[in-house]
């Protein structure tokens, strides 16, 4: 009996959840095709028309009539769109069915909400509309739940992308949880396979790369179109402060320099290995986190670092394993309280300088990559060793805890 009444309380708990997050995926849907069906764009435009780029209203007359445009026809779709989590139910001939109008009643607080802004109510907006709340940013974008960081950027950086009003489902669904377009976008290690591939699939992306490189010559990107040569910076490992004023204009940092010393152990192996992979990406990490200063700079700015799945495994290159895990460590240490993304890419073996021997090819990888940023991974796993996308995940999530617990935020 007890065993009965608990399954039906999961069951009726899911029930409610699954017709909540229902009227949540039908929301951002509906915003997404507003941005490509010009009937409801029309009245959806008003929404776009509100907010200065510090969220504060331009005209508050615009503000009330963008809820009768745009919020009021909105939350009218998703209520009628609600009622199907109760239909299914019914048919199923489930006592509790009528708990699937819980999103029934979680629109109707939605609906009623934008009616009241509609009218006018004063405090109204402060309190119901707290995506669109004017001042400093105090997170990062959230990676499950929309914040005001996450929503500016759909007013403000691309209006086709970041879709989503609460969870970012949708936007991870159509890879439009992080947009690329437009984005300034510097490169270390640009002369080597991987660098050179993303470079590719970055411009491809429509963003704007800019090339970093030990090497003399300037990068070039051979695309279907056609080759065409990159804003090529060369810098040298030690020189990292000469890139100050070049890293305040980049949008995107992807530190991708490496060195593989394979079976040398002697002393200059250990300096060049942590030189190169551990401190030179350090310094460059703590030189672009200070370049984050505005609103923008915490909505857009990203770091990405290329640590390797020597952080989980073997690479057979004990000081390749040890100064990558350096620099892992050192990326989960800093970004427990970084100003900006910051993503990690734990790559596989791929056919490289580094690694003749690879099974995967760098411009799928780089491909790989891109994708899965879209969809806003902060830990973009590419290998094909199962065992990385589970230990992977658990080897961060106890070394960030136990940096959480035993460190603090100056
Ligand atoms: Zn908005
Ligand atoms: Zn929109």
């Amino acid at each position: 009996m007890f065993m009965f009444m608990t399954s039906e309380i999961t069951l009726a708990i899911s029930l409610g959840l699954a017709s909540i997050i229902w009227v949540e995926i039908v929301r951002d849907l509906y915003h997404a095709l507003a941005h490509i069906w010009s009937p409801i764009y029309r009245l959806h435009v008003w929404h776009h028309r509100v907010f200065r780029p510090d969220l504060t209203v331009a005209n508050p007359e615009i503000y009330r009539q963008a809820h009768w445009y745009n919020d009021v026809p909105e939350a009218m779709v998703m209520i009628v769109a609600s009622v199907l989590p109760w239909f299914l139910a019914k048919q199923l001939h489930w006592e509790y069915d009528w708990v699937g109008l819980s999103g029934s009643f979680y629109t109707l607080s939605f609906l009623l909400s934008a009616i009241a802004r509609g009218f006018g109510v004063p405090r109204m907006d402060e309190l119901t509309d707290l995506t669109h709340r004017p001042g400093p940013f105090a997170e990062i974008p959230g990676p499950w739940l929309v914040n005001r960081t996450y929503h500016w950027r759909h007013h403000f950086d691309n209006q086709n992308a970041y879709f989503c009003g609460i969870l970012t489902l949708v936007d991870r669904f159509l890879g439009t949880a992080v947009s690329l377009k437009g984005k300034t976008i510097a490169v270390t290690g640009a002369s080597g396979a991987l660098g050179n591939s993303l470079l590719k699939q970055l411009h491809m992306a429509g963003a704007k790369p800019i090339a970093l490189t030990s090497s003399n010559s300037p990068v070039v990107l051979d695309l279907p179109t056609g080759k065409i040569s990159l804003e090529t910076i060369n810098w040298k490992v030690g020189a990292e402060n000469e890139l100050v004023n070049l890293l305040s204009r980049v949008d995107i940092l992807v530190l991708n320099h490496g060195i593989n010393v394979r079976r040398a152990r002697n002393a200059q192996a250990i300096e060049s290995s942590f030189e190169i992979n551990s401190f030179s990406s350090w310094r460059l990490m703590e030189i672009f986190l200070s370049t984050v200063k505005t609103n923008r700079d915490i909505a857009c700015k990203e770091l990405w670092v290329n640590t390797s799945e020597a952080e989980v495994g073997p690479a057979i290159s004990p000081l390749y394993e040890l100064s990558k895990r350096t620099i892992g460590d050192l990326v989960t240490l800093r970004r427990l309280d970084a100003p900006c993304v910051v993503r990690k890419m734990i790559l596989g073996p791929f056919k490289s300088k580094l690694n003749p021997v690879g099974v995967m090819t760098a411009p799928w990888v780089a491909s790989a990559i891109v994708n899965l940023v879209q969809r806003d991974f902060r830990d973009v796993i590419v290998t094909i060793n199962p065992l990385t996308y589970v230990l992977f995940p658990i080897r961060e999530f106890f070394v960030s805890s136990y940096f959480r617990l035993t460190t603090r935020a100056d």
